[in-house]
Parts: C-alpha cells; sequence; structure tokens
C-alpha cells in the first residue's frame, strides 16, 4: 500500500493490475479517481482506475483502444455522454430513454453502456426520506444533461407530477422533444422560467440542476430569497451541486424550513453503482468513496 496527496491508501500497480478509468474532455477536475481508487484499495483487489482525456475527434480510436489493451469498463463524462451511444454494442434501457451513458463495461467482444446517475439521484431520497411520492409533485430547474436523470429518476420514484422549468424556450422545446421515443416522454411537464412563482408553491421536491451557485459563483442562486420564500414548509431541496456546502440555494431553502440533500451522495451512488457493475459484485466500500471525496474536497 502507499499513500497519496490526499494521505489515502491506494493500491500497488503489480504486472496483473486491471485498468478501470473515466472519459472526458476535460478530465482533470473528476473526482471519480478519488472516490474509485479508495474503494478499489479499501477491497484490496488489483484494480486501478485513472483519468483519460479523450478529445471529441479521439473517441472511436480511444474506445478501440480500450479494447485492445483489455480496459475493464470506465466512467463517461462531459463531452461523450451522448457521443459514445454508436460505439457500444448494448445500451440498458435507462441509458436509452435518457439517451446518455455514464457507465461503459466491457463484455466478450463489445461494450455496453448504462446510466447510473438515475440511481445516484434517487438514492438519498429514498434511504434518508422514505415516503409515498405518489401525491407529490417535483419542480426541476434545468434542462441539460443531469436534468434528465433527474426526470428519469422522478419517474422511477413515481412522483404524481414532474414540472421542468428552462430558461430558454426553444432549448426547453428541444428537450420535449428528444423524449418523444421514449418510455418517460408523457411523465413530465415543461415551463418557462416566468411559470415559476406559480409552481414554487406546489413544489414537495425542488431540485436544482443548472451550475447556479457553483463554487467560485458561491453568492448566486437559481431562485432569489423571495421567490424562495414561496417554497412550502417541510419540502425537499436537493441541490446537485457539491461545492460549495451549502449552496446558496440550499441555505435559502433551509432558511424556509426544507429539508436539504446536496449533490455529493449522487455522485458517490453514481460510482458505487457503476463499481458494482464493473467488479460484479453486490457490496462496494461506499463509506470509503464518501469520504476519500470529503477530504479531498475539504468538506
Ligand atoms: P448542462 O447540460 O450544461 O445543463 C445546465 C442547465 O442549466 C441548462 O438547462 C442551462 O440552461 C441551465 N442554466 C445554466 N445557467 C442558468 C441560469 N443562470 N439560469 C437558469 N438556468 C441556467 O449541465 P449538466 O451536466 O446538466 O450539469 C448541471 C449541474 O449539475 C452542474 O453543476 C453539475 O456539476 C451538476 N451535476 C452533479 C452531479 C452529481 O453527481 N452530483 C451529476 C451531474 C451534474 P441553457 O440550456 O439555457 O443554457
Amino acid at each position: 500500500m502507499m499513500h497519496n496527496q490526499d494521505n489515502n491508501y491506494i493500491q500497488q500497480i503489480t504486472g496483473k493490475s486491471k485498468l478501470l478509468g473515466v472519459i472526458g474532455h476535460p478530465i482533470e477536475h473528476s473526482l471519480s479517481p478519488v472516490m474509485h481508487n479508495a474503494a478499489l484499495a479499501k477491497l484490496g483487489i488489483d484494480y486501478v482506475y485513472l483519468p483519460f482525456p479523450i478529445a471529441p475527434e479521439n473517441l472511436e480510436i480511444a474506445i478501440a483502444g480500450f479494447a485492445a489493451i483489455g480496459v475493464i469498463g470506465f466512467s463517461v463524462t462531459i463531452p461523450h455522454k451522448q457521443a459514445i451511444l454508436p460505439l457500444l454494442t448494448e445500451i440498458s434501457p435507462i441509458a436509452q430513454a435518457i439517451g446518455a451513458v455514464n457507465t461503459v463495461t466491457r463484455q466478450g467482444d463489445g461494450w455496453v453502456g448504462t446510466n447510473t446517475d438515475v440511481e445516484g439521484f434517487i438514492a438519498p431520497l429514498q434511504t434518508t426520506y422514505q415516503q409515498d411520492w405518489s401525491q407529490k409533485k417535483a419542480v426541476i430547474l434545468g434542462n441539460g444533461g443531469a436534468a434528465r436523470a433527474v426526470v428519469a429518476g422522478c419517474v422511477q420514484l413515481g412522483l404524481a407530477e414532474i414540472h421542468v422549468v428552462g430558461r430558454n424556450v426553444s432549448k426547453l422545446k428541444e428537450f420535449r422533444q428528444s423524449w418523444e421515443n421514449s418510455i418517460f416522454a408523457d411523465k413530465f411537464q415543461v415551463h418557462a422560467w416566468d411559470e415559476l412563482p406559480k409552481l414554487i408553491p406546489q413544489a414537495h421536491l425542488l431540485v436544482n440542476t443548472t451550475p447556479v451557485g457553483m463554487y467560485p459563483h458561491v453568492d448566486e442562486s437559481p431562485l432569489s430569497a423571495e421567490e424562495m420564500v414561496k417554497l412550502p414548509l417541510g419540502a425537499i431541496a436537493y441541490d446537485l451541486i457539491y461545492i460549495p456546502k451549502p449552496t446558496k440555494f440550499l441555505h435559502l431553502a433551509e432558511k424556509q424550513g426544507a429539508i436539504t440533500i446536496d449533490g455529493l451522495e449522487m455522485l458517490v451512488q453514481q460510482g458505487a453503482a457503476a463499481l458494482k457493475i464493473w467488479l460484479q459484485r453486490e457490496n462496494v466500500p461506499v463509506e470509503e468513496m464518501r469520504q476519500s471525496l470529503k477530504n479531498h474536497l475539504g468538506l
């Protein structure tokens, strides 16, 4: 065993080490290597998880290279989550429905893609706030990539109504249309940003999927204090952002009596779900993954 810069144990690399990793562009800021290597060290297995900066024009050749060198599996982040689809031999129904893949695994001569962001998003809602969602309404701020996993997660939880709110009407229309052939097509409604005053008072679950308020813009929030005042007491406010802790959005929601959830647990749980697939194990050391991220982020 050796120590890395965060004083976490890392496994020694040997001639037999098996390879996992994450592809993205840029990739330097990815937190996945920190949490996955902490888990692999805890398990004491001969695997290593590496960051791979892959420019969009090199994606196909890189994936062919991964096959040639026997990579076991890899995470996928921006900008490859959609672009990877044609390079896969199999795509799970959830990834197909969302139209994005974040986890790829070698199987036989091909690659199988799935999306564990949905599982990651749902996990803290299911474990910490078990309740009957069938009478509840969700309001989702933003209509980008992460919002897709959040919509799918809200459908899986069985929320009665799901409202997606976006600032750009034409992108909102595209978002709506992109789900046309999916199993989730008729499960949610889209709204322009100016409809928020009507929606917030009805929200049992309010989710921020915009990057507004993310470090270093810590004084920003997608909702103003005046808008947040309309949030019902006891609502759950969920911010996908994990730095700062709390975000201004969560701080305002807390002042309003809301239950708050930040994005760290989603990050941990989507990673844990991916590791279970690659290692074909029921249990992975989630606490090590969580703690390694907290140490790394100084939380
Ligand atoms: P994205 O695809 O770029 O989508 C961002 C969305 O936010 C877009 O709909 C964008 O609107 C909207 N937006 C941006 N600025 C806004 C503003 N000032 N007011 C209103 N809406 C605004 O990004 P993403 O991949 O979905 O990621 C979004 C956030 O989620 C990031 O902070 C990311 O770190 C976080 N995230 C966390 C996790 C986790 O595991 N915790 C996982 C995924 C993502 P336009 O389309 O009009 O630009």
